[in-house]
C-alpha cells in the first residue's frame, strides 16, 4: 500500500502527464498480449504472420491471425486501468496516452489525445489504390474471401497497423517526443518494452529527470530507472492508486 500511496502522491503532485502503453493494459479486456504465456507469439511465429514482407508473401496467414485479433478487439470493452487513465485526462492532469496498442480501447474509454505508433486496426489501406475501408467493411469482405481485396483495383487491403520492418508514422513519433519531453510524469503501463524504436521512447523523459511509474506484470528494462514501479495487474493496481489520490485523507 506504501508504493499506491507514493504513486498517488506523486500523480497528485504533477499537471503534466503523459501516459505509455502497450498490449498489457488491454489483456484484462480480453485481448492477450504477444510475449506472455499464451500470448499471441505462442500460436503464431511472427516473422511468419507479422512481418511485412511475409504479408505481402503469404497475406492468408497475416489475416488469419489479424482476424483473430480483431474478432477479440471487437467484442473487448475499456477495463478500469483504460477507465483510470480517462479520468486522469477528466481531472486536467493527462495530457495524452502514447500507445503500442491497435485496439482503439483508449478512445473508447474517453482519452481525447492518443498518440498511436503502431496504427490502428479500426481502419485499412489497399497497398494500390491507397483506398480507406473501416473495420466493418474489411469484416464484411472477411465473411466471403480469406484474404480482402480492394473492390476497385483488385489490390490487397492491408490494416492500418504497423508490421515489423515497416516505419512509424513520422508525424505521430514526432509528436510523442514532444510529448514526453514536455510532460512532468509518466506512466508506463503494461509493455515489455522490447519493440523498437516504440520502446526507446520512455528514457527521453531521463533528459529532464522526469519521475517514471511503472505499471507491469513483470519488470521490465526500465525499472532501475523509474521511481516507482509495482508489478501486476494493471486493472487492479492503477484503478486503486486513483483511488487513494481522490481521497481526502493525506497520503503520506
Ligand atoms: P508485449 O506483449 O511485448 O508485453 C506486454 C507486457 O504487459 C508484458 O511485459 C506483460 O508482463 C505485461 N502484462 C500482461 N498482462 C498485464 C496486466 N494485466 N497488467 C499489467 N501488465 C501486464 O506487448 P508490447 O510491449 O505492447 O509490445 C508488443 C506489440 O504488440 C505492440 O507493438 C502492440 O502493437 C502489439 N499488440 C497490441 C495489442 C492490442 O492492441 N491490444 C495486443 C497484442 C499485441
Amino acid at each position: 500500500m506504501k508504493l499506491y500511496k507514493q504513486a498517488a502522491n506523486l500523480i497528485k503532485s504533477k499537471s503534466k502527464i503523459v501516459a505509455f502503453t502497450g498490449a498489457g493494459i488491454s489483456v484484462e479486456s480480453g485481448i492477450p498480449d504477444f510475449r506472455s504465456p499464451g500470448g499471441l507469439w505462442e500460436k503464431y511465429n511472427p516473422t511468419e504472420y507479422a512481418e511485412y514482407s511475409a504479408f505481402l508473401k503469404w497475406p492468408e496467414k497475416f489475416w488469419k491471425m489479424h482476424s483473430e485479433l480483431a474478432e477479440l478487439v471487437s467484442s473487448a470493452e475499456p477495463n478500469p486501468a483504460h477507465i483510470a487513465l480517462a479520468t486522469l485526462e477528466n481531472l486536467g492532469k493527462l495530457k495524452a496516452v502514447i500507445t503500442q496498442n491497435i485496439d482503439f480501447l483508449h478512445q473508447r474509454a474517453g482519452n481525447s489525445r492518443v498518440l498511436e505508433l503502431h496504427g490502428t486496426g479500426e481502419t485499412a489501406s489497399c497497398l494500390s489504390c491507397q483506398k480507406q475501408f473501416d473495420r466493418v467493411m474489411v469484416e464484411e469482405l472477411l465473411k466471403k474471401v480469406q484474404v480482402p481485396r480492394c473492390p476497385d483495383c483488385e489490390g490487397l487491403i492491408k490494416p492500418n497497423v504497423v508490421l515489423f520492418s515497416e516505419p512509424l508514422p513520422a508525424n505521430v513519433f514526432e509528436e510523442a517526443k514532444q510529448e514526453l519531453l514536455e510532460s512532468d510524469l509518466l506512466i508506463v503501463i503494461g509493455t515489455s518494452l522490447s519493440v523498437f524504436p516504440a520502446a526507446a521512447l520512455p528514457s527521453l523523459v531521463s533528459f529532464n529527470n522526469t519521475p517514471v511509474i511503472i505499471i507491469n506484470e513483470e519488470p521490465t528494462s526500465l525499472d532501475s530507472s523509474a521511481s516507482i514501479v509495482i508489478n501486476g495487474k494493471s486493472g487492479e493496481i492503477f484503478p486503486q492508486i486513483i483511488k487513494v489520490m481522490n481521497t481526502d485523507e493525506e497520503t503520506n
